[in-house]
C-alpha cells in the first residue's frame, strides 16, 4: 500500500475534499507516524518504531517556516483557504501544542485574515484544559467519531491509550458550542472478520450518540485512498446521504464526501 507521510513541518497548500485549499502543519516526527490511535484506514499506514530520541518541531521551527510561507503566498496572491494542523498523526500530542497554535493563530491574523485556521484531531486529548482551550480559540476543529459503541472503536480505531467511548463523548460534551464531528464510514474484513459501521444497528448506536452531542455540524466521509489494513471498502454516497438524513432530522447540519 501507499501511504501519506510528510517530510516537512509545512504541507501544500494541498486540495482538501472538505476544506478547500489547505496549507498543512505538521507537528509530528518526519517520516514517521506518532499517534494514539492506530485506525484501520490511516493515510499514514500502520505504526512504525520511532526514531529516539523522538523529534519534533520546535516553536521557533513552526513560526519560522509557517512565517516564511504565507509570506511567499501572499506576494503570490495564492492564501489557502484553510491552515490546517493534521500531519503524520495526532497533533494535540505535540507537548507546546497550546503554544504553537497561539503563534499560528498570530501569523494567520498578520498575514492571512481570511484564512481560517482547522485542526483534525482524534479527540483523545480534549479532556486536558490546556488543549481543549488551544482548540477552542480555532475557527474550525473536527472531532473524530467512527463509532458508537466500544466493539467498533476497539475494531476502527484501535486506540493505543485507555479511553473509551463514555470518556470521549464526556469530553466532547465539554468541549463547547463550537462541536463539529467527523466520521469515516466504511465496510470491509479486518483479520478475516466483517466490518461494517453503516450497518443499521452500528448507526442507530452511532446516532445516539450525536443526538446526545449535539454538534453544530457532523461530516460524513469515506475511503480515498489505500488503506493500511487491506479488505476495505468505500461506501457510496447514496448511503453517506441516507445516514446523514437521519443526521439533519435531528436538526443537525450534516454533510457527505465521497
Ligand atoms: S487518528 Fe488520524 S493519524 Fe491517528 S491513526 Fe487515526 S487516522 Fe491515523
Amino acid at each position: 500500500m501507499s501511504t501519506k507521510l510528510f517530510n516537512s513541518i509545512i504541507v501544500g497548500p494541498i486540495r482538501s475534499r472538505r476544506l478547500g485549499t489547505s496549507l498543512g502543519i505538521n507537528l509530528l516526527p518526519q517520516n514517521s507516524k506518532w499517534c494514539n490511535y492506530e485506525c484501520v484506514y490511516c493515510e499514514c499506514g500502520w505504526r512504525t518504531p520511532l526514531p529516539a530520541p523522538l523529534a519534533l518541531p520546535s516553536c521557533q521551527e513552526v513560526q519560522e517556516q509557517l512565517e516564511q510561507k504565507l509570506q511567499a503566498l501572499q506576494a503570490a496572491h495564492t492564501l489557502p483557504d484553510v491552515i490546517t494542523f493534521s500531519g503524520n498523526g495526532e497533533p494535540t500530542m505535540h507537548p507546546q501544542f497550546a503554544e504553537i497554535m497561539g503563534q499560528v493563530l498570530r501569523l494567520r491574523n498578520q498575514y492571512a485574515p481570511n484564512t481560517r485556521v482547522c485542526v483534525l484531531t482524534n479527540a483523545t486529548l480534549i479532556g486536558k484544559p490546556e488543549v481543549r482551550e488551544a482548540l477552542q480559540k480555532t475557527d474550525i476543529t473536527m472531532l473524530k467519531l467512527d463509532a458508537g459503541n466500544e466493539a467498533m472503536l476497539q475494531t476502527i480505531n484501535q486506540p493505543q491509550m485507555p479511553t473509551s467511548i463514555e470518556k470521549l463523548l464526556s469530553d466532547m460534551q465539554h468541549f463547547g458550542s463550537r462541536l463539529v464531528i467527523q466520521t469515516m464510514f466504511l465496510r470491509g474484513t479486518i483479520d478475516g472478520k466483517p466490518v461494517d459501521n453503516t450497518q443499521s444497528d452500528e448507526v442507530e448506536t452511532w446516532l445516539h450518540c450525536i443526538e446526545r452531542l449535539h454538534p453544530i455540524e457532523v461530516v460524513l466521509y469515506t475511503l480515498d485512498r489505500e488503506t493500511p489494513a487491506e479488505h476495505l471498502e468505500k461506501i457510496n454516497l447514496a448511503t453517506l446521504e441516507s445516514i446523514a438524513q437521519r443526521v439533519r432530522a435531528l436538526g443537525i447540519i450534516a454533510k457527505t464526501y465521497e
